[in-house]
Parts: structure tokens; C-alpha cells; sequence
């Protein structure tokens, strides 16, 4: 098999030479093992986190070591009465062409209910951080602005439809004009702001929201955080679920700097890891998956065709290339 192992730890944005690919010869296949082969890789912000040595909710990568995270795979043998030769599995795994894993550690998915991809989006991870960190932490009421940036990514598009289905009016933040008007024309959003070309934010912002800002769900910090935050309500929402713009920093900018306007306007800000909520996955990913099927939720993906084009489609996150979730498609 191939695998594609962290080379060295980036200082700053990530590049190829980060990467390696590697020859690898699988053992035999143990008891309650299956071999597995995989069809879709996610690739995710938080991955960035685990390229550093640093202490945080998932242990660093090591150097040398495969880079791992969620894959949709098919299960090619199987030594466990869980799986069959066929059964399609979510699970965390190596960048490998090929893999060995317990298959007690892995999720059958089903793919007569959506296809294998979603499971990595809407139906996964990212879709579940949009469903518990915009209605558990942002609690939007009908007739509210919420605000989102990163709105054209993998959470982002999602918050924004729920926050239609909640019955607000919803602005995103977003990084090119294709965004936006797709953000506008298939998402229902009411506003988009192309952050890039938009000079002055705060006017922006203002523009967009006469109402000022209700619920903020924060996907990328930095500027554009500052700049929302100018413009919260009384008793404003900030759900903090990442901060993409700041991955890359070698140094952490000064700050916070808008802890005055939280504290006049009382306002919440709350951090969130998608795993505190892990006993309520069923029921998100069941509400998610009933909206898909009623069409109350729309979906996009962006799939890039090849395993050896992984390190690529990671690195594309910070540039911006997907429009929802990024995948690669072996
Ligand atoms: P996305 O699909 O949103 O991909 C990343 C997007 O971020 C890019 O498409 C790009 O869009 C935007 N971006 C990149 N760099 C910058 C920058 N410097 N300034 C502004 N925007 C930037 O990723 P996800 O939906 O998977 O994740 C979104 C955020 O949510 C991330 O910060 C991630 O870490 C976080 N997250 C948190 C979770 C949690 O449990 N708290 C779980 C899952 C994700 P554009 O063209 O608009 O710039």
C-alpha cells in the first residue's frame, strides 16, 4: 500500500513539503480485523491543530507517522462477524491506498439513506457542529439576524439553512463572488459579503444587518470577528467554532480586543468541541438526515479525484478552493 506521512511540522501555512508518500507492506489480517479500502478521505481545518506539537483535544500528529482522519471506506475482507466483504464503514484512518483496522472501532453507514459522501458532511461531523453550535449555543429565534462566516464551507452552509428553518435572517461572510451568489441563489441566504473585496467590514456589516447582529457563529476569527463583533446586539450569541484565519499564526495576534463590547452588551460567547455533544449524535444526525430528505436542506461538495492529490485538497482550506465540504474521491 501507499501512505502519505507528516514529513515535518510547518511553521506558518502548511505546503507540500510537509507531506511524504511512503511504501508500506500491510500484515496478515488479525482476528475481528478487516482490510479495508477506502473511497472517500475528509480533509478538515482542525488537522492543521494536530500538525503542531501541541497539547490540545487530539493528540499531534508524528513525525514520520501517517496522517490519519475520517475516511468512508469499503470493507474488502473481513476476519469479524460485524462487517461483510462490501459493507461500506466510517471510521478514523490512515492516508493509506489500504488499511487494516478492528472492526469494532468502525460505523457501518448505510447508503440506501444518503450517499457514502455525506457521511463525512452533512450527515458527519460537520453538519452535526452546525446543528448543536447553532441551535444549542446560538438559540436563534425567529425574526433574529444571524450571522455566519466561513458560510460557504462545510459547517458554514449548513448553519446558514438552519438558521432559515429557525426563521432568521441570515447573512454570511464568504471568500469569493462565486461564493456569494451561490450562497444567495441555492442557500437562501439574505446577504453575503465577499470579506475579500468588501473594504470596510464594519460598513459592510452594517449595511447587511440593519438590525445589528443576534447570533454570531464564528468559523474563522481574526478581522472578520472583530469586525461582526462591533455590530452584536444587546444580549448577543457568539458561537465560537473555529478560527481558521488564526491556524497558521506563528505568533498569536494581540488581543482579544472586543471584551468592552461584550461586556456592554452583555453578550455570550461560547467555545464548543462537536464531541460534547457525542450522546446526542443520533438525534442530529436524524433531524439532519430527515430535512435532507424533505429538501429542506441543501448540500454541496467539492470532490477532488485522486489519493496521491490529498496533501492538495488539505492545503486547499486555507486558499479557499472548496465551496462546501472538501473530500477526495480514490
Ligand atoms: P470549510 O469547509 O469552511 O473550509 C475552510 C474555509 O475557510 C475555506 O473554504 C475558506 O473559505 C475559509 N478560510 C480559510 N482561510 C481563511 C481566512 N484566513 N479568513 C477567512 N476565511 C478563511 O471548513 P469546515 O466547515 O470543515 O470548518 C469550518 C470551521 O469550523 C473551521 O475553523 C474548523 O476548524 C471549525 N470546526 C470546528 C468544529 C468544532 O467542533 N468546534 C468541528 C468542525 C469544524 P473562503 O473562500 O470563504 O475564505
Amino acid at each position: 500500500a501507499t501512505q502519505i506521512v507528516l514529513a515535518s511540522r510547518p511553521k506558518g501555512t502548511p505546503t507540500q513539503e510537509n507531506f511524504r508518500f511512503e511504501k508500506t507492506t500491510l500484515p496478515a489480517l488479525q482476528d475481528g480485523q478487516v482490510l479495508l479500502e477506502p473511497v472517500y478521505f475528509s480533509v478538515d481545518p482542525y488537522m492543521r491543530g494536530r500538525m503542531n506539537d501541541a497539547k490540545s483535544y487530539v493528540p499531534p500528529y508524528q513525525v514520520d507517522a501517517p496522517i490519519a482522519g475520517a475516511v468512508v471506506a469499503k470493507v474488502k475482507e473481513s476476519k469479524s462477524p460485524l462487517l461483510q466483504p462490501d459493507d461500506m464503514v466510517l471510521g478514523l484512518l490512515p492516508w493509506a491506498s489500504q488499511s487494516i483496522a478492528p472492526a469494532d472501532q468502525l460505523q457501518k453507514i448505510d447508503t440506501d439513506l444518503a450517499p457514502a459522501s455525506y457521511y463525512l458532511g452533512i450527515l458527519g461531523m460537520p453538519g452535526l457542529t452546525a446543528y448543536f453550535g447553532l441551535l444549542d449555543i446560538g438559540k436563534p429565534k425567529a425574526g433574529e439576524t444571524v450571522v455566519v462566516s466561513g458560510a460557504a464551507g462545510a459547517v458554514g452552509l449548513v448553519v446558514g439553512q438552519l438558521a432559515k428553518i429557525q426563521g432568521c435572517r441570515v447573512v454570511g461572510l464568504a471568500g469569493s463572488d462565486e461564493k456569494v451568489s451561490l450562497l444567495k441563489k441555492e442557500f437562501g441566504y439574505n446577504e453575503v459579503i465577499n470579506y475579500k473585496t468588501a473594504g470596510n467590514l464594519d460598513a459592510a456589516l452594517k449595511a447587511a444587518c440593519p438590525d445589528g447582529v443576534d447570533v454570531y457563529f464564528d468559523n474563522v476569527g481574526g478581522e472578520i470577528t472583530d469586525a461582526v463583533i462591533r455590530n452584536i446586539n444587546f444580549h448577543a450569541r457568539i458561537v465560537l467554532c473555529g478560527q481558521i484565519a488564526l491556524y497558521n499564526e506563528a505568533e498569536p495576534a494581540p488581543g482579544p480586543r472586543f471584551l468592552p463590547i461584550i461586556l456592554t452588551r452583555s453578550a455570550l460567547i461560547q467555545g464548543f468541541i462537536v464531541s460534547n455533544f457525542s450522546k446526542r449524535f443520533p438525534e442530529g444526525m436524524q433531524q439532519l438526515a430527515n430535512w435532507v430528505k424533505e429538501g429542506k436542506l441543501h448540500y454541496q461538495e467539492t470532490v477532488i479525484e485522486g489519493f496521491e492529490k490529498l496533501p492538495e485538497a488539505f492545503l486547499g482550506l486555507f486558499t479557499g478552493e472548496n465551496k462546501g465540504k472538501m473530500l477526495v474521491k480514490v
